[in-house]
């Protein structure tokens, strides 16, 4: 799954990828506009943790979620390449600057949010009427052509396709062209070190609310600085500051919640798992993301709710209690299943 960071120039983005993904995203005038960097990062897991206690396998293995940085310049926009792969992001994350001191103008998160959308709603009206144009001409009166025409409505009136009722049919219809404003959205509150213990102001929540997303804040600089620190010495850092965990951890939480899939968890001594998968699938399709041959094969599953499995101490407990249960094909996997697949090849 990909996540875009987006943000206008000086919002600090580069320091949140940074702080993410460890790696060192260039700054500024050394960057041309459709440069674009990937970093991959680990989903905090503190449901695999507590399973791995118990098994101590050899390996543990978190789910994955790729962050890409994007440029982005008010009024110019990000150039054809970077929007090009914006367009290929599963979700995007807008930075907003909420820090002084670095750019002369005092900081204006609502007023950057508003600029981002807005470069998002004109990137999206200029698909889709490229698109009308094009069925048009090709003279058909088609369901197609009444949807675009609802959805150019709807980003004429400034509204995120985001925000717009659309069936399963009409989303599967627009997949294809990449549409912004039809991504998933999380705000980042970028804010002074000063600042983290402080509320987002109820300006910036409602705009965010109005855009259909939420709002997370931190301090790129303060993430940053925590993730190059050794183990022990940033877990005394992050109770100073009064934090339970790095806001990074909930903010990397917040954007794999943003994608649409559940973690399945499968245990054993070589390897406690994380495994993300779309919510809604069906046992056997599930089982495919381990091995296709599990999916050939499969007989049933063993499942039980991980609370259960790490309150039991082990599987042969929790059959004993009857929490572990047998379940079939068409059975849909949730969210924190543990998961043992039967199968016959
Ligand atoms: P970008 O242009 O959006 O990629 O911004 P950068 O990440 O390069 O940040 C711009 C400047 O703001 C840099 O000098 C950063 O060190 C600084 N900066 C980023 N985040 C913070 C923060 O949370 N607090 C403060 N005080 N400065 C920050």
């Amino acid at each position: 799954m990909r996540i875009g960071l987006t943000g206008l120039a000086r919002s600090g983005r580069s320091t949140v990828f940074s702080a993410l993904t460890g790696l060192d995203a260039a700054e500024g005038p050394r960057r041309g506009r459709d440069d674009v960097q990937v970093g991959t990062v680990k989903v905090p897991d503190a449901r695999v943790e507590a399973l791995a206690r118990i098994y101590r396998p050899r390996k543990v293995v978190y789910a994955e979620l790729s962050f890409t940085d994007f440029a982005g310049a008010r009024g110019s926009g990000p150039g054809r390449g970077a929007l090009h792969a914006m367009r290929e992001q599963d979700a995007l994350c807008h930075v907003l600057r909420a820090f002084p001191g670095v750019a002369a103008e005092a900081p204006d998160p609502v007023g950057e949010l508003d600029s981002l959308e807005t470069e998002a709603l004109l990137a999206d009206l200029e698909v889709i009427e490229a698109r009308i144009e094009r069925v048009r001409k090709e003279g058909k009166k088609t369901p197609e052509l009444a949807l675009l025409e609802r959805v150019r409505e709807a980003l004429e009136a400034e509204v995120p396709l985001r925000r717009l009722e659309l069936d399963a049919l009409e989303r599967k219809a627009l997949s294809g062209y990449g549409l912004l404003t039809l991504k998933s959205l999380l705000v980042v509150h970028n804010v002074a070190e000063d600042g983290i213990g402080a509320p987002a102001p109820p300006s910036l929540l409602d705009e965010a609310a109005a855009r259909g997303t939420g709002v997370i804040t931190l301090s790129a600089r303060v993430e940053r600085d925590i993730a190059l620190m050794e183990g022990g010495e940033q877990q005394e850092f992050v109770e100073s500051l009064g934090l339970g965990e790095p806001a990074k951890d909930r903010f990397i939480r917040a954007a794999f919640a943003l994608t649409d899939l559940v973690s399945m968890i499968t245990v054993g001594p070589d390897e406690c798992r994380a495994w993300p998968i779309r919510r809604g699938l069906p046992a056997p399709r599930a089982a495919g993301k381990v091995h296709s041959d599990i999916e050939r094969g499969f007989i049933r599953a063993e499942v039980v709710p991980w609370q259960e499995l790490v309150e039991r101490g082990s599987e042969a407990r929790c059959r004993e209690a009857g929490v572990l249960r047998v379940e079939g094909k068409d059975y849909v996997v949730q969210d924190g299943d543990v998961v043992r697949f039967r199968f016959n090849v």
